[in-house]
């Protein structure tokens, strides 16, 4: 077999919300957007929801498909993106809650489904999604007679507990919703470790879930494993893949992986990253290919079938790391090819 083997810890990701969930005044939803950050957005809804989550969110009214179909009908599914032109049938088949953005999606929502239920987001400083205090209160009394199920908002520097940036939307939150008997949301995973001012009703932790900093506490979720299709000796002074870029400075054992940067392992975290065989670091030499990658095995004893890129020693922050980039992407963008298998590794 020569693709990567992906074992994704529904365990794990079950004790990630446990322990975000208790942090929590109020409760926690799950963020399951992006296909669950690329984990299988199927899959983890029905781990959630069998670990008590009421409430998902994902971006896109689309994205709700497989996750309504995992959950049975009852359960909250929320919108990010409020109701777009063309969502109507999906919002109202698959009982979606669209947080409304503005007054043209809040029109629109009251035009098409009247008695259905929605919620609001509000923008407080981030400047991306939601309704600004001019906006809000010209149609707040209006809404409020619409029965909303929540009024979100969001943070744009959570994962920096120490900006001034958080305090300040917190100000600005309260200022537009204190009084209100509408359940709030304010936080995502970062929220959640700026303490309870944070919380309100309910919480909206997506990264901590699937192990990413900054819930530096998570347990791991994901392993990788790629198989090594050929293991070769390289003299002092070969080079190997594209480019020349690596040469042997003695003489080395060089394995070549089965997997590249189309399986979403980026390309420039290559100089800086290491697959392991065992306990045993092997660093990554020359360039990483599409689908394939050479790996310097030479302190390995035996030779070994298959190495790990990602496992309870280097997670998705450390590659995120070497990339120049963060955690979340490396999750979005690990590859389709990969075999998955959802035990309790
Ligand atoms: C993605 C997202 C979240 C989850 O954020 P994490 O940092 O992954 O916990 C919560 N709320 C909104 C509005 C988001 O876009």
């Amino acid at each position: 077999m020569s693709t990567g083997y992906l074992s994704i810890s529904l365990p794990n990701i079950r004790a990630n919300f446990r322990a975000l969930n208790t942090a929590c005044q109020g409760r926690a939803a799950a963020v399951v957007k992006a296909d669950a950050y690329g984990l299988g957005s199927k899959q983890v809804a029905a781990a959630l929801a069998r670990e008590g989550a009421k409430t998902f969110f994902v971006a896109a009214a689309e994205e709700a498909r497989p996750i309504r179909a995992a959950l049975g009908p009852d359960l909250e599914i929320c919108v990010f993106s409020g109701h777009m032109e063309g969502d109507t049938d999906l919002i109202r088949d698959l009982n979606l809650i669209p947080m409304i953005n503005s007054v043209d999606q809040l029109i629109r929502h009251a035009e098409a489904l009247p008695q259905h239920p929605f919620g609001i987001q509000l923008d407080t400083g981030m400047n991306r999604l939601g309704m600004e205090m001019s906006e809000w209160q010209a149609v707040r009394d209006l809404v409020l007679r619409m029965g909303p199920r929540l009024i979100m908002s969001h943070l744009a520097c959570a994962d920096d507990p120490d900006h001034p940036m958080n305090e300040k939307q917190l100000h600005e939150f309260r200022a537009m919703t204190d009084g209100l008997s509408v359940p709030r949301s304010l936080a995502a995973t970062g929220g959640i470790l700026l303490g309870p001012d944070y919380h309100f009703d309910l919480t909206r932790p997506g990264i901590g879930l699937y192990g990413g900093l900054p819930f530096a506490s998570a347990k791991p979720v994901v392993t990788l494993d790629i198989p090594v299709i050929q293991i070769r000796e390289v003299d002092t002074g070969e080079s190997v893949g594209y480019s020349n870029t690596w040469m042997a400075p003695t003489p080395r054992r060089i394995a070549t992986i089965a997997a590249g940067y189309a399986d979403g392992i980026i390309r420039a975290m290559g100089p800086k990253t290491r697959v392991f065989a065992g306990d045993v670091g092997c660093p990554i030499v020359g360039r990483i290919s599409m689908d394939l990658i050479g790996v310097d095995v030479t302190l390995v004893k035996s030779d070994p079938k298959s190495v790990q890129l990602l496992n309870g020693t280097q997670g998705v922050d450390t590659l995120a790391e070497a990339a120049g980039t963060i955690g979340y992407e490396v999750l979005t963008s690990l590859g389709h090819r990969y075999q998955r298998n959802y035990g309790l590794r």
